[in-house]
């Protein structure tokens, strides 16, 4: 059990296209460490979220937990408007992800990679995802709101793209300017006032 370093944006590992694991591979000691390694530094971040790259390696592995506990600094209405509720800690390995509506949602979003720095980042609101998981199962996945939206996310990781990439980028604040002027306010009005 280990806390690992998350790397920062501008890493090289983080813009590289990651690694499919074999059946083989999932199950040795090293991937089966790292999984729990990777768990010990995503609770101890805190995030919603964890991709091997952001750990320094370039392979198709992310987990994913988002804990009710993180969810006391939100207010029910930016909960509501999130669709953002509970998910137990799960492993994806070679996922495959498909976009299940053609709309998008806009809201702040961080990374673990970018420390401390949140923008407007649109996302699929459904998604299908196709993977396995750390026993090597096939697992399919259905969903919606913020889960989906960290779907995307963690799964972007592992082609070397950033949510910078896909942000509206003069909303790219610190996390301290969003909750001082961004915060209360709506993401059209943002738009607009960006425009
Ligand atoms: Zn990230």
């Amino acid at each position: 059990m280990s806390i690992l370093p998350i790397v920062q944006t501008c890493d090289p590992v983080l813009r590289r296209n990651t690694k499919a694991l074999s059946l083989e591979e999932i199950k040795s000691p090293f991937i089966q460490d790292l999984i729990i390694d990777m768990q010990d530094t995503l609770r101890a971040a805190p995030g919603v979220g964890l991709a091997a790259p952001q750990v320094g390696h370039s392979l198709s592995l992310v987990i994913i937990e988002d804990c009710e506990e993180y969810h006391a600094n939100l207010t029910a209405k930016e909960l509501q408007e999130r669709e953002r509720k509970a998910v137990p800690f799960h492993v994806l390995i070679n996922p495959k992800l498909t976009p299940l509506s053609e709309s998008k949602v806009e809201f702040y979003e961080g990374c673990l990679s970018i420390k401390g720095m949140v923008g407007i980042v649109p996302r699929y609101h459904k998604v299908k995802v196709e993977c396995l998981n750390e026993f090597g199962e096939e697992v399919i996945i259905n969903a919606e709101g913020w889960y989906a939206r960290i779907l995307q996310h963690e799964i972007d990781h592992l082609h070397g793209t950033l949510n910078i990439d896909r942000m509206f980028i003069k909303s790219f604040t610190t996390f301290d300017n969003y909750n001082e002027f961004w915060r209360n306010k709506d993401i059209l009005e943002i738009r607009k006032i960006f425009s």
